[in-house]
């Protein structure tokens, strides 16, 4: 994790916000104020698995089954020839 950036909670959320707190694989919402005790569950992926690369379009937001599925090479549009590319053990 410490190749996050300081201001990486306020970046999260604001690709959170862009997405309408939807996730945009599944098309699940997840909005915190929602949650109980404030949590909210959707996640920011890095589509090129590289935590300090912060570009907006290199982030998605996610919800944590969907994000998991694209760390395990599952279900997503990142190929597997992609995937080799990035060390997952670290995420
Ligand atoms: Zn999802
Ligand atoms: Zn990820």
């Amino acid at each position: 994790m410490s190749d996050y950036p300081k201001h990486w909670k306020e970046l999260a959320k604001t690709i959170k916000e862009k997405s309408d707190w939807c996730c945009q694989k599944c098309a699940r919402v997840l909005r915190p104020d929602e949650k109980p005790q404030g949590r909210t569950y959707l996640q920011v992926h890095h589509w090129n698995r590289d935590p300090s690369d912060n570009r907006p379009e290199n982030l998605v937001a996610l919800c944590p089954k969907c994000h998991l599925s694209y760390h395990r090479g599952g279900k997503g549009n990142v190929s597997v020839g992609q995937l080799s590319l990035f060390d997952i053990s670290k995420f």
